[in-house]
């Protein structure tokens, strides 16, 4: 399943319906910041509803870019989910390493077993590694894939 810029808007969309409660938790001054919408639970439903109205966001938003011109993109289903569940469920973890006040296993287990007492700097520090792991992954994977499909082309080139 190929991960793309487009599978990211998704994920990015995901992590926006995450944190509408919370907003307007601080807009208003009811409720809890970090409430009903960071448990697991709420990870499923809301990664849900993000992949059903990211996909069709984004595709929208990218057809408006590209002016009409043909073909417009499509976002797999597949990885549209995905996309969507690993914005919540990462939310929920990344949140409760932050948050003292999370439930993330509400309504079956009270309290924040995620939560470790970091500083923002150390969780700051924790998700730039992260994201340069990721990286070099992600370029690691690109260059397997395009010398798989050089091999291939060899290989075609030699049966003709
Ligand atoms: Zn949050």
């Amino acid at each position: 399943m190929p991960f793309t810029p487009y599978s990211l808007m998704v994920f990015g969309w995901a992590q926006i319906v995450m944190d509408l409660q919370p907003l307007v938790a601080i807009l208003t001054g009811e409720g809890k910041w970090h409430g009903w919408t960071h448990t697991f639970l709420a990870a499923l439903v809301l990664g849900a509803a993000s992949a059903v109205t990211g996909k069709y966001l984004s595709e929208w938003g990218l057809a408006l870019l590209a002016w009409g011109r043909k073909p417009r993109l499509v976002i797999g289903w597949t990885v549209a989910f995905v996309s969507a569940w690993i914005g919540t469920f990462s939310h929920i973890l990344i949140d409760g390493v932050l948050h003292r006040e999370m439930e993330p296993l509400a309504p079956f287990v009270a309290g924040n077993p995620l939560f470790l007492a970091l500083t923002q700097a150390q969780v700051q520090k924790f998700c730039l590694i992260c994201g340069a792991l990721g990286t070099v992954v992600y370029f690691a994977v690109q260059l397997v894939v395009i010398l798989k499909k050089q091999t291939l082309r060899r290989v075609d080139k030699r049966k003709d």
